[in-house]
């Protein structure tokens, strides 16, 4: 590629930025960075009735959180500012009247009734295009159909108007999609879109395509919603004599059911997240949790949505953010939407979790754990993360996982101490403490070795004493190697456990 390539994430602060809009952020970055190009941040608030003030700073913290750092953005802002639309107003102005003094676009003045009425005449006629075009317009109220006299005296009135694109009649629109290929749609099938509003700002349309323009954007990468708009914009480039990007529209995100695009609905229903930070529900009134907030790793949350639509054509499903840029490449999106899967999801984290280096994990499990680890020895924590550390999803999950190392259990899964534990084997379970009360080296190897000799000299099954054992030491029947365990609470602690799950069990049968 000799092109330079400058991409943009264009958001409309609108509301919470969904998982969606995210990943065309990543897959915008990561084109960049393969490219040696650059990646810029566009606020697209033009729309001035849906902006949402605290929506702008949920973009940005987003990006942040994911490490999507935008090499321009109004924070960063480089040549090719202001990168907040509201603060580019008056420079749209200049291009609209260059297309209305080429004739164009021209100035509308239609009311609310009498675009309802037209829609319904041509209903009524049976016209399969209901919209203003180029069969509609000429009947319509314009400068195409007023005098100038007439269209001079109602701009300078104050009265509203909008200013719409000629969108001439009878021309096959085509351009190449890097993910779809060939796209081919008949101007017939588009209406004269507004480019300009009675409020003084131009549409979506206008100034998204007056920005790509001047911030020389060569490649728009962006959600497949905005395919049907692009034929415009072709249109609009052509009538500007400017050179278009190059397109790649990206899949849906599906449901977990396949079917229709991931909504907060489905994250709701299903108890997932499709937010990257907390929110506020309205609807409930309270605040929720977003990705970041369960608990994923920046990275991990890169990595799972990075194939929400692509995937590298190799086994490899783990990467880091590097690793992406290096893999990434837009030929390998897909077409198809893909399908959310919070099984998957959390796959992810558990996995990058896991992979990472002990003093990294060490740090961000005090962080998110600091009740249980404050003030521990270093060693110890150190033996418990490594002990649980493939259990976790979530650095949270840790005391889930772990808090039995730390306190010994206040409670016994009773079910099961009623099901496993058998009066007869009280005994051997006295002896067993004698024997490892005689052990010099506390290690899981030895623990494991002493009892294991002891169930085949008194030709016992492991169940006589394991499940009993581990009750004693966890309150739990899963959870890792108890001799492991026992070798990390120690050999004092193990045994006071032991004696102390003894006096219960009796009890919690007693009361059975
Ligand atoms: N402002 C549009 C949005 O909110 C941008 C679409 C585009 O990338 O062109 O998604």
């Amino acid at each position: 590629m000799n092109q330079t390539v400058r991409v943009r994430f264009a958001p409309s602060p609108t509301g919470y930025l969904h998982i969606g809009g995210l990943r065309t952020a990543l897959y915008n970055y990561l084109f960049a960075k393969k490219s040696g190009g650059t990646f810029i941040l566009r606020i697209e608030d033009t729309d001035q009735k849906r902006y949402v003030a605290a929506a702008e700073d949920y973009i940005i913290n987003s990006l942040k959180w994911a490490g999507i750092e935008a090499d321009e953005s109004p924070q960063k802002p480089g040549n090719h500012g202001p990168y907040r639309q509201s603060e580019r107003k008056e420079l749209y102005k200049k291009y609209v009247q260059q297309l209305l003094d080429e004739d164009k676009a021209y100035y509308a003045f239609d009311s609310t009734e009498e675009l309802d009425a037209m829609r319904e005449r041509l209903k009524e006629a049976g016209s399969s295009h209901q919209q203003y075009d180029a069969h509609t317009r000429g009947d319509m109220k314009n400068s195409l159909t007023l005098s100038s006299e007439e269209t001079k005296a109602w701009l300078e009135s104050g009265k509203p108007y909008v200013v719409r694109f000629k969108m001439p009649k009878g021309e096959s629109i085509q351009f190449q999609d890097i993910v779809r290929g060939e796209v081919t749609f008949s101007s017939d099938q588009l209406d004269d879109k507004i480019l300009f509003k009675a409020d003084g700002m131009p549409t979506y349309h206008m100034a998204n395509i007056v920005d790509d323009h001047l911030m020389e954007i060569s490649h728009v990468i962006r959600g497949e919603e905005w395919l049907s708009s692009t034929p415009l914009h072709v249109m609009l480039y052509k009538a500007f004599n400017w050179q278009a990007p190059t397109f790649a529209h990206l899949p849906l995100i599906l449901k977990p059911e396949g079917k229709g695009k991931l909504s907060k609905r489905d994250g709701e229903k299903h108890g997932f997240p499709v937010f990257p930070l907390k929110w506020f529900n309205e609807e409930k009134d309270v605040e929720q949790p977003g990705f970041k907030e369960i608990g994923f790793l920046p990275e991990a949350f890169c990595n799972m949505i990075a194939f929400f639509g692509w995937n590298p054509g190799t086994e490899q499903e783990l990467f880091s953010l590097t690793e992406l840029t290096d893999a990434f490449s837009l030929e390998r999106i897909q077409k198809g939407g893909a399908r959310f899967d919070w099984d998957k999801a959390k796959w992810y984290n558990q996995q990058h979790l896991q992979n990472l280096d002990n003093e990294a994990l060490e740090s961000l499990l005090k962080e998110s754990n600091s009740d249980l680890l404050e003030g521990k020895e270093n060693d110890f924590v150190s033996k418990a993360i490594a002990l649980v550390k493939e259990r976790m999803v979530f650095p949270g999950d840790f005391k889930k996982e772990a808090g039995f190392l730390f306190e010994a259990p206040s409670s016994y899964d009773e079910k099961n101490v009623r099901k496993r534990y058998k009066e007869q084997n009280i005994p051997h379970f006295e002896a067993l403490i004698e024997a490892f009360n005689g052990l010099q080296n506390w290690e899981s190897a030895e623990i494991e070795t002493t009892l294991k000799s002891y169930l085949e000299q008194n030709e016992l099954g492991f169940g006589a004493i394991l499940p009993g054992f581990r009750l004693m030491l966890t309150g739990l029947m899963g959870g890792p190697s108890v001799f492991d365990i026992a070798a990390i609470i120690g050999k004092e602690e193990t045994l006071h456990r032991m004696k102390t799950g003894m006096t219960r069990f009796l009890e919690i049968k007693a009361a059975s």
